[in-house]
C-alpha cells in the first residue's frame, strides 16, 4: 500500500503547527507512509472578507460553517484522487464516538479527510449529503473541530504498517480488542521506595510471566 493521504479542512491551519511534528506522526511522514496537508477552509469563500460562516435559520445564538465552502473545499480536494478507499469524517460533538476499532477501520484506506467544525457548529447539509461520518471523540464541546481531528490522526497514523517498530505493540494494547485493557508494565528500578515489581516478572520464567500478564490485563 502507497502512503495514506490525509486531508484536514480547517480555519485555523496554525493550529496543527507542531502536533504532526514529533514522535510516531512525524515518524509515518519521514517513513512516507502518510501525507499530510492542512487546507485552510477559506481560500474556498468567494467574498473580499474571505466569510465561512453565517446566521442560523430560524434564529438562535452563534454562527453556522456554510455548506458552499465546505463542498467547493472537498470537490478540489476529491478531485486529486483516483479510485481510492476514501472516507470523509466530520467532527461533531454529536457525532458517534470514536473508538480503537473505527482507528483500525481507517487505518485501512487510502485517503481520509477530516472537517474540523467551529461556532456553533456545521450546515446540517454537510453530514446529510457530504460527510460519510459525523464522528465525535467523547460526551463533551469543544471548541473545534481541530484537537478532536488531532486525536484521531494521531490514532490512525500509528496504526498503518510499519510506523511502530514492533507490530506486536499494537496487538497487546488497550483496546487493541474488544473491552481488553493491557497489562500493568514495569522497568527499573527493581524497588522504589519500597514498591516492588513483582517477582513472577523477575523469574525469566516465560510461561508464568504470560499467565501473571493474562491474569493482571484489565477488562471493561
Ligand atoms: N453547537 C454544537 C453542539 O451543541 O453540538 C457544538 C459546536 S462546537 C463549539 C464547534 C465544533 O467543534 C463542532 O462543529 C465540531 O467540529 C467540534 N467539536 C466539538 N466537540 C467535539 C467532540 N466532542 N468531538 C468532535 N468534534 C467536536
Amino acid at each position: 500500500m502507497g502512503a495514506m493521504t490525509i486531508d484536514i479542512l480547517t480555519i485555523f491551519p496554525d493550529m496543527f503547527i507542531g502536533p504532526f511534528d514529533f514522535s510516531m506522526v512525524n515518524r509515518a511522514k519521514d517513513l512516507g507512509k502518510v501525507k499530510i496537508t492542512i487546507h485552510n477552509l477559506r481560500q474556498w469563500t468567494l467574498d473580499s472578507y474571505k466569510t465561512v460562516d453565517d446566521h442560523p435559520y430560524g434564529g438562535g445564538p452563534g454562527m453556522i460553517m456554510r455548506v458552499d465552502v465546505i463542498d467547493r473545499a472537498l470537490q478540489k480536494v476529491k478531485s486529486k484522487t483516483e479510485n481510492r478507499k476514501l472516507k470523509t469524517i466530520l467532527l461533531s460533538a454529536k457525532g458517534i464516538p470514536f473508538t480503537q476499532k473505527k482507528a483500525q477501520q481507517y487505518s485501512k484506506l487510502n485517503h481520509l479527510i477530516l472537517i474540523c467544525g467551529h461556532y456553533e457548529g456545521i450546515d446540517q447539509r454537510v453530514a446529510d449529503h457530504l460527510a460519510d461520518e459525523e464522528i465525535s471523540i467523547g460526551p463533551y464541546v469543544l471548541t473545534g473541530g481541530e484537537l478532536p481531528t488531532m486525536v484521531i490522526v494521531d490514532t490512525v497514523v500509528r496504526l498503518l504498517p510499519g510506523v511502530v517498530g514492533d507490530p506486536q505493540s499494537l496487538t497487546e494494547e488497550s483496546h487493541s480488542q474488544p473491552r481488553y485493557l493491557e497489562y500493568p508494565q514495569y522497568t527499573r528500578p527493581e524497588t522504589y521506595q519500597g514498591w516492588k515489581v513483582p517477582k513472577t516478572l523477575l523469574s525469566g520464567h516465560h510461561a508464568a510471566i504470560l499467565k501473571w500478564r493474562r491474569e493482571h490485563a484489565g477488562k471493561i
